[in-house]
């Protein structure tokens, strides 16, 4: 565990019901650092995270944020109907600042979107908004759910060389939650594998797309 983790989870137990979603799991994310947690359907990391947003309570444990947690939910959610600027604003609700401007400096195609209607913009244009409305929030670690779901593979890439660039040059922590392994261990420095509540290996990416155990399971070869 990290001292300083602006996100520390641990021996976190989760329950619905009878059901329990997570069994005695810990992670954490240092300041500034990019880390991945990967796992099937089902294997609890919306739990995770909405442990750690407060939707859910633990039945044992604990899940903290140092600072601000912002979400960038799967399937994006955002208001179709409304102004991609009008989208972001939404990301500052409740705060005094709500000025898109450093947002544009960070994504600067959302500039030139602006006055568009979230609904017609592409996919990845769109995933791009969903990101930008997060950073309105001034998040310390931002939450990335499923960043490449239904896109197409350039358009992933795209997109995670903006997380990359907002890591590195930004020192955004970056919690990045994907069931598609190989782009988590080329994307995050370290990264955590949840199986059916549990965390069943973690280390660095480096040593997991290494792993043949890792591999066979979830690189599709090994
Ligand atoms: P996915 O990628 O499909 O979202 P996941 O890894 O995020 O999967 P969770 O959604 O956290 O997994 O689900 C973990 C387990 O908890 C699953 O067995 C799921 O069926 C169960 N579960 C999730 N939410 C609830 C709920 N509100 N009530 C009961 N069971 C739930």
């Amino acid at each position: 565990p990290r001292e300083h983790g602006v996100i520390e989870v641990s021996d976190l137990v989760v329950r619905y019901g009878a059901a329990t979603a997570l069994q005695g799991v810990s992670l954490s994310v240092g300041a500034g650092e990019m880390v991945a947690l990967v796992g099937p359907n089902g294997a609890g990391k919306s739990t995770l995270v909405d442990t750690l947003s407060r939707v859910v309570r633990p039945a044992s444990g604990h899940a903290r944020v140092k600072g601000r947690l912002a979400h960038v939910p799967e399937g994006r959610q955002l208001f179709g109907e409304l102004s991609v600027e009008d989208n972001l604003r939404i990301g500052a609700w409740g705060q005094r600042d709500r000025d898109p401007e450093p947002v544009y400096e960070v994504l600067p195609d959302l500039r030139d979107f602006a006055r568009r209607k979230a609904a017609a913009l592409s996919g990845g244009q769109q995933q791009m908004v969903a990101i930008g409305r997060a950073l309105m929030a001034r998040p310390d670690v931002i939450a990335v759910d499923e960043l490449s779901l239904g896109l197409a593979p350039k358009v992933v890439s795209d997109l995670a060389a903006h997380l990359r660039t907002l890591n590195s040059e930004r020192g955004m922590a970056v919690l990045l939650i994907e069931q598609n392994a190989r782009l988590a261990f080329e994307l995050c420095s370290r990264a955590y594998v949840l199986e059916a509540g549990r965390m069943v290996v973690s280390g660095s990416c480096e040593e997991l797309a290494r792993s043949n155990e890792v591999a066979r399971a979830y690189l599709g070869g090994g």
